[in-house]
């Protein structure tokens, strides 16, 4: 993949990673222009930074491992291993990749790593 794609997607995953934080930083710029922000004018760097963490602790398990997949992947673009499927090796298709930047697998391991997961499932019952 060349490096034009991989700073596309770079930006969908930080797009992305700041939609689970809830972006404070950027909220907070654009609200200085409404009543919101005359509301409360004691609103400091700190208050934000608190705020985040916080976020953070209420995101739950399904945002942080959200979260998790979306820094692998960012790692994977710094590696050059971004695109490929983590099990078969092979290369995600990029419409794929377009609506998951974050995909691991490519959709013929998803489908096998999900028949597996029914099978110990199935296992564990008996
Ligand atoms: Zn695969």
């Amino acid at each position: 993949m060349n490096s034009k794609k991989l700073e596309q997607f770079k930006e969908a995953l930080v797009e992305l990673r700041g939609d689970i934080l809830g972006d404070v930083e950027k909220n907070r710029k654009s609200s200085q222009t409404d009543e919101f922000a005359e509301m409360l004018p004691d609103t400091t760097d700190e208050a934000a930074r608190l705020s985040t963490r916080q976020m953070i602790l209420n995101l739950g398990e399904q945002g942080r491992d959200r979260l998790k997949l979306i820094e692998e992947a960012l790692g994977r673009i710094d590696d050059k291993s971004f695109g490929s499927c983590q099990r078969c090796e092979k290369k995600i298709p990029e419409p794929r990749l377009r609506v998951v930047p974050f995909a691991q697998y490519c959709v013929a391991c998803l489908d096998e790593i999900e028949k597996e997961q029914n099978l110990e499932r199935i296992n564990t019952i008996k």
